[in-house]
């Protein structure tokens, strides 16, 4: 496989974007080489700018789910784009997304839009401490809510001590204000709770962990989150900037039946386009500005055209029968995966949810971001690059989901199958 161009590309690309790239997981920092440059996607597949041909398996990181260039939403967007980009003043689409998204998911009775998952989640927590007067929020080792301060934050010394910043740049003060828990683990929420008494606004999960891998909840966990949140004044935030769209239509809170009081929504909600949103019970929802104290705004929240995007996206997910055939699919991507790691004895530990999912080198189950942690780095590594060059394109690094769309066929799987046979006899 030839990556000129992109090399190419990538050295110009160097010398005036840090790193050469816009988000830092796409630099290939964690499996080393040179990015492909996209230049076109259509369905299952992307082209790169040496026109290597990949089945995608990262889909933009989740967004999505329809595949690349899906005609209905390419046509909602142009002609949205035709009617005019934006106008700062209220629209009726923003008012028929919100819509749809609260029949999906019930819990969501006011919700507000925004431009990306890092918004929601941190105009969330925001609501969350405005409504509770509270300041701290709990949040789960190796999980991902996108790049405001208090999120960039992992365990201090000792079980419920506090938060110490990952990422220079966040004032030491404001990590603190983070408590550390260990996912799939309620004793290290209730440790958390008994040594902040009352001063814990909100607990946020990724319902089914995505950030540190596909990590699905154990049983009971997530109902013990709402349970110790109740016990202690505090408000439980699903986000579920991934999981929204994708586990089901109503999300990791319909897949699993646990209610949260304010869920963030991302990726799939846009169609590809930049959308979140965060909402929930309405008496929190009040809180926000101009109704409520808590201030927050946005010049293109709502643009019209990724909503139009986004309603194209979530009127496709409406059609009977989409995740079952999404359920299916995934199923598909797993077993390819478990034979070809059979065939070569390479240990494998493969995590799914639906139509997402993550196979671990390791030889242990993995049920927290410890036991995904303890995964072979470099073997993925190695893996990736030879899944990369036979032509699929899997996530640049170990702690990610794959994402199986409704555009890849049982064709594109077994294709990825076969790939992977490959690349693991080849390690
Ligand atoms: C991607 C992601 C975010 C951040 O969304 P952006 O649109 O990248 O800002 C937040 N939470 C979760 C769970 C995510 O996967």
């Amino acid at each position: 496989m030839r990556l000129d161009k992109s090399e190419r590309l990538f050295s110009r690309a160097r010398r005036i974007i840090p790193g050469g790239v816009n988000s830092p997981v796409r630099s290939f920092g964690a499996v080393g080489g040179t990015p492909p440059f996209i230049v076109r996607g259509g369905g299952s597949r992307i082209w790169d700018a040496d026109g290597n041909e990949y089945v995608d398996f990262v889909g933009s990181w989740g967004p999505l789910i329809l595949g690349h260039a899906h005609p209905a939403v390419v046509e909602a967007a142009q002609k949205a784009a035709a009617d005019g980009a934006s106008f700062g003043a209220p629209t009726e689409r923003e008012l028929e997304i919100a819509e749809m998204i609260a029949r999906a998911m019930p819990a969501m009775e006011m919700l507000r839009l925004v431009n990306s998952g890092t918004e929601a989640a941190m105009s969330a927590v925001r609501a969350a401490r405005a409504y509770t007067g509270r300041s701290k929020i709990v949040k789960f080792n190796g999980a991902y809510h996108g790049h405001a301060d208090g999120f960039l934050v992992k365990a201090g010394s000792g079980a419920a001590a506090h938060g110490v910043p990952t990422s220079a740049g966040v004032p030491l003060g404001y990590a603190a204000e983070t408590l550390i828990a260990e996912y799939n683990d309620p004793p290290s929420v209730e440790a958390a709770f008994d040594a902040n008494v009352n001063q814990v606004a909100a607990v946020i999960v990724e319902p089914i962990a995505g950030n540190m891998g596909v990590v699905p909840p154990a049983d009971g966990f997530l109902e013990g989150l709402r349970t110790l949140c109740d016990d202690n004044g505090a408000l439980l935030i699903f986000d579920e900037v991934i999981t929204g769209f994708r586990v089901a239509r109503g999300g990791a809170q319909e897949r699993c039946g646990v209610t949260p009081d304010l869920t963030c929504l991302g990726k799939i909600i846009g169609g590809g386009l930049p959308v979140g949103a965060y909402g929930g019970r309405a008496d929190i929802m009040r809180m926000m500005s101009p109704l409520g104290p808590a201030y927050q705004a946005g010049t293109l929240s709502g643009n019209p055209i990724a909503v139009a995007a986004g309603i194209a996206c979530l009127r496709e997910l409406e059609k009977p029968g989409v995740y079952e055939t999404l359920e299916a699919l995934g199923a598909q991507a797993e077993v390819g995966l478990r034979a070809a790691a059979g065939a070569s004895d390479v240990p494998l530990a493969v995590n799914r949810v639906g139509s997402m999912l993550t196979a671990f080198f390791t030889s242990a189950p993995v049920a927290s971001w410890d036991g995904a942690a303890g995964s072979d780095a470099e073997r993925y590594a190695a893996f990736f690059h030879g899944l990369l060059e036979r032509g699929v394109y899997a996530a640049p690094s170990q702690f990610e989901a794959a994402f199986v769309s409704l555009a890849h066929t049982p064709n594109d799987l077994a294709f990825a199958g076969e790939q992977a046979r490959l690349a693991m006899e080849a390690l």
